[in-house]
């Protein structure tokens, strides 16, 4: 039998890119688009099955982070969500650059998660209870606290004054954000401020502590709540634990910044899983209305 000559090797004519090595470094067997390879037990699960599942492995019962947005979502009753703009402008006081201008940061992690900062805030019932729910994006700077973060949290406190609904704020934050400097720092009054107000207003304030969450959040508004819930196994604490040893020249007793001990020593009321938490949360806030409609009568 004669052979023939397959067209793209003659002399001239174009090489189809499937018979082209690839360029660069070849790549690597990867995991099916789409899975979730849990970090405490290795067990992989789909992403679909995953996100349904509140981003809990279903293996082990480790409870991911969770997006701000999603968050919302997953607290919110059916079909009354509505969020809330936020388009504060960048603070930048000390025209911060390492390497990379402050500014030119903010910008990329406004792209990246979709937000104007570290919060996401919705209006919405849970349990049928009007509500503000204000969650934190540790993927934005670390959920760090910065001006516009506070401007954020602000928001929230006004609207449910304005609205005359209960604030809820899910926390997860590295603390206050380095780059604003003293602002920074301040926004730990403001939003102290903005928590007293509701207070002002008999409006119930309940914070759930999701992992990691520390410095300047933890030490305001964090730990302000009428109630405070943590999530399972969540690391909450104001310093990390080797610069609290370094400083007191003490060891530290094991697990002493988890949810489940600060829960022990009388430091949070509650430790509930994710799965349970939207009705914990009705069933917390349809206590706190039943008093308030107590105290008023
Ligand atoms: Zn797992």
């Amino acid at each position: 039998m004669e052979w023939v000559m397959p067209p793209f090797m003659s002399a001239g004519a174009p090489v189809p890119r499937r018979h082209l090595p690839a360029p660069g470094p070849q790549p690597q067997p990867m995991l099916p688009p789409g899975t979730f390879t849990c970090p405490q037990c290795q067990r992989k699960t789909l992403e679909e099955r995953f996100v349904q599942a509140l981003r809990v492995c279903p293996s082990c019962g480790h409870h991911a982070r969770v997006p701000a947005s999603e968050r919302l979502m997953q607290l919110a009753d059916a079909d009354t969500l509505t969020t809330v703009p936020l388009d504060f402008p960048i603070v930048d006081p000390l025209a911060f650059d390492d390497g990379v201008p402050y500014r030119e940061r903010v910008l990329k992690a406004r792209t990246s998660t979709g937000l104007g900062d570290a919060f996401a805030v919705g209006t919405c019932t849970i349990g049928g209870h009007p509500v503000v729910v204000a969650a934190m994006e540790f993927s934005f700077f670390g959920g760090s606290l910065g001006q516009s973060a506070g401007d954020s949290f602000l928001r929230a406190c006004s609207i449910a004054r304005d609205e005359h609904r209960a604030l809820i704020a899910v926390c997860t934050s590295g603390g206050a954000r380095m780059q604003e400097g003293i602002v920074s720092l301040s926004q730990m009054a403001r939003c102290s401020a903005g928590v007293v107000a509701l207070g002002h207003e008999n409006l119930p304030y309940i914070t759930v502590l999701t992992d990691p969450c520390y410095g300047g959040v933890t030490a305001s508004f964090a730990t302000q709540g009428d109630v405070i819930i943590a999530e399972p196994h969540a690391r909450i604490g104001f310093a990390g634990g080797r610069v609290i040893e370094q400083a007191t020249y003490d060891k530290l007793p094991h697990g002493f910044q988890t949810a489940e001990f600060l829960l022990a020593h009388g430091m949070l009321d509650a430790v509930v899983a994710r799965a349970m938490l939207q009705k914990t949360l009705g069933t917390t806030l349809a206590a706190l209305t039943h008093h308030e409609v107590m105290n008023r009568g």
